[in-house]
């Protein structure tokens, strides 16, 4: 199969296709603006099927008219397509995230989300998020706000959505009933779908004899050769009933932008689905179709998992005459050890990583470098990178690991960029401030921690190593804000010339010509150590570190005594002095 990187410029869409076309090739496969071609063929096959149906008595009687709110297939086609292909530039990019308001954000959400909202971006489109809330059984109270905040923490805000409105609202299906009964009243009108009268009886029965018989269960398409005067009797009495669409046995296949040609028979494995239930609420198949081609959607990147659903998909777009969108399937997220990420797992909830300190940045970044769509993977990336190297033509089949191990590293790197930017690293500081007042409250008395430049100066010196602000408020830190309690016994215990050490520190730090880095203290740590009789240079460093944080492990003691600066470190050695 040939990919072709997208492309955005018309002449080189069309030299590629006269190229193609020399070479004999079937057609280009442009990878963002394939319209699927529909065979003669294949309408015809599927306007047969239809003369069987009996269960429409205005059957042909318009079949070629569009739906209400639907795009008009024919103008769409007439002005977009070259041969049957289009490219992104003669469409405008439009991607929507569709997620069921069913459960918080979680990180396969997120990663359809981004990938559409890079997509969109990269093109100069729009990104719309859809809520997806026909099972309303299943909605939980919060999420649909909680989705459209996490992407906006995320900086992948929604172009169009419930909250901020667009021209193709409203962006919540259950108040777009109305679109999607007259897109079923125009099947049936058409002859493409069928009342169903089926009991849930009759249902569960046709599926427990199947898996007696260890089968796959199926409808078995009985009310598609109801007669026309039993529908309309059944009407009149009020039957309930649902709508079904008549699956035709041929799969149309189609080129995805990501699984290359795919072709599913899905009207010779499956009954006919239901597009709209007994209670007015469409299912998944009529509501995407029906909302994808009312908001222009122009591409569609979702989970792998619709993959074989997409030729019932076309079927209904095909039906429906409107232009169906291109497709790009993404593959699944798995964990390390191949089982899939599954949301009762709780911590791949966004809300989760949050609360833990992960920024944004990291989390995008690390999502994007687990799977594929890049030509290569580095740590580090922000989102205007995101956007610029993102390649869907690079996208892998296979599904992607994501190793959530990874992200303290990918945390700090995202971390040490916002310290190194001036204007970010004024939010950090307020952020520490915040945790410091939080974690110690009262406790802070005997100096100014809270100080702007005191804290700027710990973000600086702990940039590489911490993966989170929050890791500054935690006790190994503690000897930053809170002065230690060490006694002179302890430090008399270590060496009998912890007393000179700590004379001699002090005078170095006097005595010094304006210089206070971490070399230059830990050089003339070193000539001090080789003053001693008794007492090793890593000695020196354990009194020290002992003196100025009451621990016996940390940062190198230049660091700290840089950290803390001269007149804090001075005060607490002559503390200790004193004691
Ligand atoms: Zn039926």
């Amino acid at each position: 199969m040939i990919k072709v990187c997208v492309c955005v410029c018309v002449c080189v869409c069309v030299c590629k296709m006269v190229v193609y076309r020399f070479l004999g090739v079937g057609g280009p496969v442009l990878v963002t603006g394939l319209i699927p071609r529909f065979s003669a063929r294949f309408y015809n096959n599927l306007t047969n099927n239809n003369n069987n149906n009996n269960n429409n008595k205005l059957k042909n009687k318009n079949p070629v008219r569009s739906v209400s709110g639907l795009r008009d297939a024919t103008h769409t086609l007439s002005t977009h397509t070259h041969s049957g292909s289009v490219c992104v530039a003669e469409r405008e990019v439009r991607v929507r995230f569709a997620p069921s308001p069913t459960g918080f954000l979680h990180l396969g959400g997120l990663r359809t989300a981004l990938y559409n909202f890079l997509f969109a971006k990269q093109h100069g489109g729009t990104f719309i998020l859809r809520l997806e809330d026909t099972d309303q059984s299943r909605i939980v109270h919060g999420a649909a706000q909680d989705i459209e905040h996490t992407l906006e923490w995320a900086g992948i805000p929604p172009d169009e959505s419930a909250s901020r409105g667009g021209v193709y609202g409203p962006y919540v299906q259950s108040e777009r009933l109305s679109l999607y009964s007259a897109a079923a009243a125009s099947l049936i009108e058409s002859g493409h779908a069928y009342y169903c009268f089926c009991t849930n009886h009759r249902l569960e029965l046709l599926k427990k004899e199947a898996l007696h018989r260890g089968q796959t269960p199926r409808y078995d398409n009985r009310c598609r050769h109801l007669h026309a005067d039993q529908v309309q009797e059944n009407l009149a009495q009020g039957k309930p009933h649902a709508i079904r669409f008549g699956l035709h046995a041929e799969a149309e296949p189609f080129e995805d932008l990501v699984f290359g040609w795919t072709g599913h028979a899905v009207g010779e494995v499956e009954g006919d689905p239901v597009i709209l239930k007994n209670d007015g609420f469409p299912t998944y198949h009529l509501a995407n179709v029906v909302d994808d081609a009312h908001m222009h959607v122009s591409h569609v990147l979702r989970g792998a998992e619709w993959l074989t659903s997409t030729c019932k998909h076309l079927q209904l777009y095909r039906a429906l005459r409107t232009t169906p969108p291109t497709y790009a399937h993404l593959p699944l997220l798995l964990n390390p050890d191949g089982t899939k990420l599954s949301k009762r797992q709780g911590d791949i909830y966004i809300s989760h990583f949050r609360q833990q300190g992960a920024l944004p940045e990291a989390l995008l970044d690390l999502i994007t470098n687990c799977g594929s769509g890049f030509n290569s993977n580095r740590i580090g990336r922000n989102l205007n990178e995101l956007i610029s190297e993102f390649n869907v033509s690079k996208i892998v089949t296979h599904s992607a690991v994501l190793d959530l191990r990874k992200l303290p590293e990918f945390n700090r790197v995202h971390l040490q960029q916002r310290i190194e930017d001036g204007l970010q690293c004024r939010l950090l500081v307020d952020e520490v401030k915040n945790l410091l007042t939080l974690t110690y409250n009262d406790l802070i008395q005997e100096r100014d921690v809270l100080d702007h430049n005191y804290i700027l100066r710990v973000l600086h010196m702990r940039k590489r190593h911490i993966s989170s602000v929050k890791d500054l408020v935690s006790p190994v830190y503690s000897y930053l804000w809170l002065r230690p309690s060490v006694s002179w016994q302890q430090l008399e215990e270590m060496s009998s010339e912890s007393h000179d050490i700590i004379a001699h520190v002090m005078l170095v730090i006097k005595g010094r010509n304006g210089e206070y880095t971490p070399e230059f203290l830990t050089a003339e740590l070193k000539l001090i150590a080789k003053t001693l009789k008794k007492t090793k240079y890593s000695s020196v460093m354990k009194i020290l570190r002992l003196a100025l944080t009451g621990q016996q492990q940390g940062p190198s003691v230049g660091e700290i005594m840089v950290s803390l600066g001269e007149d804090e470190v001075c005060c607490r050695l002559q503390r200790i002095l004193e004691a």
